[in-house]
């Protein structure tokens, strides 16, 4: 119609504001319900088919009330939730998030600011949030950094600058081409797959990638590492980067930081950690010391929702040389010009540092709940969920019937049930079996690995709702599951 009065412009507000005042207050109210009530809930539910159903049916052309999509999310989605907001979540590595954290994503997105360009005040937190990072890992306050949607993306983001920082052969203008050899990357078998992927992306290929063998630890075996780059440099290939990894996530082992440092340094390599779990473990007095040179290391990539418990998703690369960091990322095209004053004013461009140019308000979340607790709560929570993997691991080794199938490493204990004259296929189909039923009770979320060829539980802890009272119930529901399975 361009019938002028019959006109009436389109927007995707609401027609009553009021009404979505009063949604809005409701959503608030049935998080603060979920939250204060979750330890009473069973942590998972099996997804009935016909809400399966439901979330397969094809794009609405028409609109409905905001009310009654409410309702169907209340109906359909958040029931069947996954669980790591629970008190006995342990399965793979992940956070619980806070409330504060939630809201502060909630302003975030009402503000909406895209954090990449520009005089406004997210830019400042994001900076801010940045330099607290450097802070809590020590790094040098010259050292530039990026928040990124995760461990894998800030590993990625680390492992570009490394490659682009290589030698005189300017990879970045005139790709690997330059490299008159294989560009070589070390890391142990043990190494999470992201590293890998990372690799391949950045055009060294699986054959650029060698993983090194670990000690009955899973611990890197530094002379093997030693004796790999020998033997690479004999063959004219280019050794170029030692990856480390703080907190492995099958068994939350820690390489040994210093000699790769030495190593890296001996053979100018740039060394490179993933910490994506277990770098804040610096924070627990006990783990200070043996990730003292992580402090030294050329590049760090760790996660924000893992083990400072905010919610999804935010990681962090730090590289302790700023200049080498922008030169492998930084590109002005014309329509992103920065000026010097005005809304095109403000810090150089977030996209100078990183590969992704739009960017959420993500650092918000990490600023509020930084603010709320300060550094030495989080200290505090992170030793604690430290203190309950070793009760776990305790109460496994009080008890001959179950077995502890790795030494407890920060927040992860790998334990299985045993019982006399089972063989080895017998026992990973016990454990499966009581995984599986631990899971569809309800009652706790481990989850499994193999260790050694040998099937495992495996509860990671990054979780600030658990009470050293979770790791006697665990055990105490491992065990009477484990007696009423009487088939295998
Ligand atoms: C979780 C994890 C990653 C991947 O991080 P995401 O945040 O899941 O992308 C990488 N390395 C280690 C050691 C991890 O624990």
């Amino acid at each position: 119609m361009t019938n002028k009065k019959s006109r009436e412009d389109l927007t995707l507000d609401p027609k009553d504001w009021e009404a979505m005042r009063q949604l809005g207050h409701q959503m608030i109210d049935d998080l603060i319900d979920y939250w204060k009530n979750i330890r009473q809930e069973k942590i998972w539910k099996p997804i009935p088919a016909e809400v399966k159903a439901f979330l397969d049916q094809p794009i609405p052309a028409k609109g409905q009330d905001p009310k009654e999509v409410y309702e169907e999310f209340k109906h359909f989605i958040f029931p069947y939730n996954k669980g790591n907001v629970h008190p006995r979540f342990f399965a793979w590595i992940q956070g619980t998030g806070t409330p504060l954290g939630t809201f502060a994503d909630l302003l975030a997105s009402g503000m909406n600011p895209n954090t990449t360009i520009g005089e406004h005040s997210a830019m400042y937190v994001d900076r801010q949030v940045v330099n607290w990072c450097k802070q809590l890992m020590n790094f040098p306050s010259e050292s530039s950094g990026i928040l990124v949607s995760g461990g894998s993306m800030a590993n990625i983001t680390a492992l570009t600058v490394a490659r682009n920082s290589f030698g005189e052969e300017k990879i970045r203008q005139r790709g690997l081409k330059a490299a008159s050899a294989q560009l070589v990357l070390y890391c142990s078998v043990e190494t999470h797959s992201c590293i890998q992927k990372a690799a391949e992306i950045i055009g060294l290929g699986t054959d650029g990638v060698r993983k090194i063998g670990v000690n009955d630890r899973f611990e890197m075996k530094t002379d093997e590492l030693e004796a790999q780059i020998q033997e690479d440099l004999g063959q004219g290939l280019f050794p170029f980067c030692i990856v480390g990894t703080s907190g492995t996530v099958n068994t939350g082992a820690i390489d040994p930081m210093d000699e790769l440092l030495a190593i890296s340094r001996k053979y100018g390599l740039w060394f490179h950690v993933d910490g994506a779990y277990g770098a804040l473990a610096k924070l627990d007095p006990k783990y200070a010391t043996r990730l003292k040179a992580i402090e030294e290391a050329d590049s760090l990539a760790f996660d924000l929702h893992k083990w400072l418990y905010v919610p999804y998703e935010v990681g962090c690369t730090l590289i302790r040389d700023s200049k080498k960091h922008r030169e492998a990322f930084a590109m002005t095209p014309n329509y992103l010009l920065q000026e010097t004053r005005g809304l095109s004013g403000g810090p150089d461009s977030i996209n100078n540092y990183g590969f992704e140019l739009s960017r959420g308000f993500k650092a918000l979340k990490i600023w509020m709940s930084i603010k709320e607790h300060g550094r030495e709560k989080y200290a505090q929570m992170i030793s604690q969920n430290n203190r309950q993997a070793e009760y776990l691991g305790d109460l496994v080794q009080e008890n001959p019937q179950l077995q502890l199938m790795a030494p407890v490493s920060m927040s992860i204990t790998c334990f299985r049930m045993v019982k006399p004259g089972l063989d080895e296929s017998q026992l990973r189909d016990l454990n499966r079996e009581i995984l599986l039923r631990i899971q569809e009770e309800g009652i706790a979320s481990p989850s499994s690995t193999i260790l050694n060829g040998k099937y495992t539980l495996r509860v990671a802890n990054v979780n600030q709702r658990t009470r050293m009272e979770d790791m006697d119930l665990l055990v105490r529901e491992v065990l009477r599951i484990g007696q009423e399975i009487r088939t295998i």
